[in-house]
């Protein structure tokens, strides 16, 4: 029997040694190693908390988990678990519940191209030191990212095989935090092994996917930390010996506001997330650098669809149980192609083949009815999803490369992300032409948004958001220093005692690759550096609380 992790409001303390903000790939690890290192450590999170079996498996469920935020638009609940910022230039999709964006992803956990950290985008000592190479290594032995064995032997695997004759280079299986044998994991927890369902992106009802919830944040909790949800936090403060973090309760009212006290705080609420809390921390008068917000970069990810091919795909999820008896369809990306370029950096993509969740397949053919491009879609209402048309749908995800030019600020509180001409990017262009061919290759034809007619409109959109907190050398250059302390403006080098950032926000560009490996991979890094600074040690026992 699954147990929760999270406690009771009333549980809640005046002040803990250390609150970590949000829980996705950044809190949980800050919250793992500095339990681990004897600290009380308190995870304020603003969503839910999801059992295994509670995540959405049919549409109206799935309806009731979107919410939707742009400027003075607002619907749904602020716990949903899908949280959709529409911008007036880009849209972002990230995750809302404990385990943050984990809950939601596709699990693919790639390396960037060694090119990536040579930039000088970066910090120095971030090559120099060496504890990257030691922050991917943890990061992959809890996340254990695996390739799934038969790939070849999926359907869509097969289609994105046919696609990639547009390239001349074979597919390869993708490396995905998914466990694929029935396994206790290094947090201590049972995992039985992935059915191959495919709805990974609506969440994984079989516990089969390596999420936060699933490692980390039982890690934390096994070694005393207390985690809370459904709580936002608004602003934080200095303090007399620390911090004080404020916060509402997420679908709450302002009366029920409450603060709680820390030495130390980590925001690690996401690109978007963080940002938001420094920018509102700002205008209670926090001194931090004047570059924050900028270097907002959409990763280079895009998702397009290609219809109409001769070969089937396969690639709706079926769900857990599943909702249409098939063959396996696979775990949300099996396959990718690898388009490195030697030459220049920003040119290089993958493309991933990716599968809709369960819970969407009856609004698939609705979205291609309205946009008039699948004759079939009619047939498809009939059948089913699974054996009309809409079973010979691929779905692409992409990534690569974008200028990060981006800037994030507050309208009504709330982030707004600034980037005109952001559809004008060369990386667009060069999707669209990849896609293009590689829907050719297998007779179908491209489309780049069935969405062109909701309000998500053609604008581009991402669910990689990075930057905004960017790391820099110093307070002109980013937000956070190289161990991702933030800095408080007064000097070039002069940091908050006890302040940090750690998720995607730190990232000052884009990444070439899907980055939950390289945001785990920095905080596993910055807590290095935070035990040394603070002559912690890791507690490195295994104490588990097994289901
Ligand atoms: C559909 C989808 C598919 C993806 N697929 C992949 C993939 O295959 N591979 C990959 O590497 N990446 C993928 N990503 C991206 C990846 O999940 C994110 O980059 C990653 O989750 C970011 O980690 P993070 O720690 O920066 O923040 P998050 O995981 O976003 O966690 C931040 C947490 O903070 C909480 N929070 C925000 N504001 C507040 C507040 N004010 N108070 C309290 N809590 C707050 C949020 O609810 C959230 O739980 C995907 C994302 C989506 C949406
Ligand atoms: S394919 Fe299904 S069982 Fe496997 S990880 Fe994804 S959601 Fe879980």
């Amino acid at each position: 029997m699954q147990q929760r992790l999270s406690s009771r409001l009333s549980q809640l303390e005046r002040a803990y040694d250390v609150v970590v903000v949000g829980s996705g790939y950044g809190g949980g690890v800050a919250a793992s190693r500095l339990a681990r290192a004897g600290q009380r450590v308190c995870v304020i999170e603003r969503g839910k908390e999801f059992l295994t079996g509670e995540f959405p498996a049919r549409l109206p469920e799935l309806r009731r988990e979107l919410q939707l935020n742009g400027g003075t638009l607002r619907s749904g609940s602020r716990t949903g678990l899908f949280d959709f910022r529409l911008g007036a230039d880009i849209h972002v999709l990230t995750g809302c519940g404990l385990g943050g964006g984990s809950l939601i992803n596709a699990g693919v956990a790639l390396k960037p191209d060694a090119r990536v950290f040579a930039d000088s985008a970066w910090p120095e000592a971030v090559r120099r030191d060496g504890l990257l190479d030691l922050g991917f290594e943890r990061a992959s032995s809890m996340l254990r990212p695996a390739r799934y064995r038969d790939a070849e032997a999926l359907t869509k695997y097969r289609a994105l095989e046919a696609a990639s004759a547009a390239f001349d280079v074979p597919p390869v299986a993708a490396p995905v935090v998914v466990s694929f044998d029935d396994v206790v994991n290094p947090a201590g927890v049972s995992q039985p092994a992935c059915t191959l369902c495919g709805d990974c992106c609506s969440g994984c009802n079989v516990g089969a996917k390596n999420t936060i919830a699933m490692t980390y944040l039982p890690d934390a909790k096994a070694h005393g930390a207390a985690i809370f949800t459904e709580l936002s936090v608004a602003h934080i403060a200095k303090e007399e010996g620390g911090w004080r973090v404020h916060y509402v309760p997420s679908n709450g009212k302002d009366a029920e506001a409450g603060f709680v006290d820390a030495k130390t705080v980590v925001l690690a609420a996401g690109t978007l997330g963080s940002t938001e809390i420094l920018l509102r921390s700002r205008e209670h008068g926090l001194g931090l650098s004047d570059t924050l917000g900028e270097k907002f970069s959409a990763n280079g990810d895009i998702i397009a669809f290609a219809l109409g091919g001769k070969e089937k795909v396969n690639g709706v999820g079926v769900g857990h149980p599943p909702k249409f008896v098939s063959e396996a369809i696979g775990a949300c990306v099996a396959g990718q192609i690898e388009l490195p370029d030697g030459e220049v950096l920003d040119r290089s993509m993958i493309i991933q083949e990716g599968v809709m969740p369960s819970a969407l397949a009856p609004l698939l053919p609705v979205f291609f009815i309205a946009g008039g491009r699948l004759l079939g879609a009619a047939q498809s209402l009939i059948k089913g999803v699974y054996q009309g048309p809409l079973s010979h749908l691929h779905t692409f995800f992409v990534v690569s490369h974008d200028d990060a030019a981006g800037r994030i600020t507050l309208d009504n509180g709330s982030a707004q992300i600034h980037w005109p001409g952001v559809a004008g990017q060369p990386v667009y262009a060069r999707v669209d032409a990849a896609l293009t061919k590689a829907a050719e290759a297998v007779g179908a034809r491209y489309i780049k948004s069935p969405l062109a007619a909701t309000s998500m409109g053609t604008k581009p959109a991402t669910a990689h958001p990075l930057g905004g907190c960017g790391m820099g050398d110093n307070a002109k250059g980013g937000v956070v220093n190289h161990k991702c302390q933030v800095f408080d403006g007064k000097g070039d080098e002069s940091v908050h005692a006890g302040l940090y950032v750690c998720d995607g926000a730190v990232i000052p560009r884009s990444i070439g690759v899907n980055p939950l490996l390289t945001i785990t991979a920095l905080t596993e890094r910055a807590m290095v550096h935070l035990a040394r600074d603070h002559n912690l040690g890791f507690d490195a026992s295994s104490r588990t609380r097994r289901e």
